[in-house]
């Protein structure tokens, strides 16, 4: 199947329920990563769980072979953005944890992140992580008919850039369903009005990517690892959703993550 520069593929309302299917299994699986979280565990014992549990329910996961990447969760700990690649690295109290997660089944992509707290973790951590899932919020309540995607990149720009915080230019959001990376891009970044306007059909991911310093990050030597520059602190949130004529339907939970964490 071509696809061309600019096209957006929408998605009528049964394709919108497989995505939705393929998210909540993202949803049980970040769940059970969840129980995991501790210090002392390797990162790619997460990933061992994630992997099969993401098989148990006759799903694949995405990531694993994408590009070559080697694994089933991208895991990015404390300056890493995004796509760190499981390892024998151990979670340390005090650490923050991204974890990002892709799930392909009938036919459709489930694709979101939740950054997780080892232990006890720092005040300036603890107000990062918080404020970047406030801003995926606030960028969901612009994701709707008639406005456009800037809206949404901007309302998570300027709440998050009153504290101060760097918001990563290099990577973006995106459309979600056969692929897992289709049109249309949605920045953390912009202005008001801009960009393509928003309109039923459309299924995107909105991921903040924010950085307690600098927004500048640099790549590691293996072409996946995204760092910051200055080494400070990253937190990443993600979740998809579905425009319709009806209403912005977000197709991912955290119910089972949090419901994990009330534990
Ligand atoms: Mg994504
Ligand atoms: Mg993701």
């Amino acid at each position: 199947m071509k696809i061309f520069n600019r096209r957006i593929y929408l998605k009528n309302k049964s394709e919108i329920e497989l995505i939705k299917e393929s998210a909540l299994i993202v949803g049980l699986t970040l769940a059970e990563v969840a129980k995991y979280i501790k210090p002392g565990v390797p990162s790619n014992y997460l990933d061992k769980i994630a992997e099969d549990f993401i098989r148990s329910h006759q799903a694949v996961p995405s990531f694993k072979g994408y590009n070559g990447f080697p694994a089933s969760l991208c895991i990015s700990i404390n300056d890493v953005v995004v796509h760190g690649i499981p390892s024998r690295q151990v979670l340390q109290e005090g650490d923050i944890v991204s974890v990002d997660c892709g799930v392909y089944k009938n036919g459709y992509h489930g694709d979101y992140a939740y950054t997780f707290a080892v232990g006890e973790i720092s005040e300036e951590k603890k107000l990062l992580v918080e404020r970047t899932k406030k801003s995926l919020y606030k960028g969901i309540n612009e994701a709707k008919k008639g406005n456009h995607i800037g809206d949404i990149s901007h309302a998570i720009q300027s709440y998050v850039e009153s504290f101060g915080y760097g918001v990563v230019r290099e990577l973006v959001g995106h459309g979600i369903g056969k692929k897992m990376h289709e049109k249309p891009d949605i920045p953390n970044y912009g202005k008001k009005g801009k960009g393509e306007l928003i309109v039923p059909g459309m299924v995107f991911c909105i991921e903040p990517m924010i950085n307690l310093g600098t927004p500048r990050v640099s790549m590691d030597a293996d072409n996946w690892t995204i760092r910051t520059l200055d080494r400070k602190p990253s937190a990443h949130f993600e979740h998809q959703v579905a425009i319709t004529e009806e209403g912005t339907e977000v197709l991912s939970t955290y119910q089972y993550i949090e419901e994990v964490l009330a534990n």
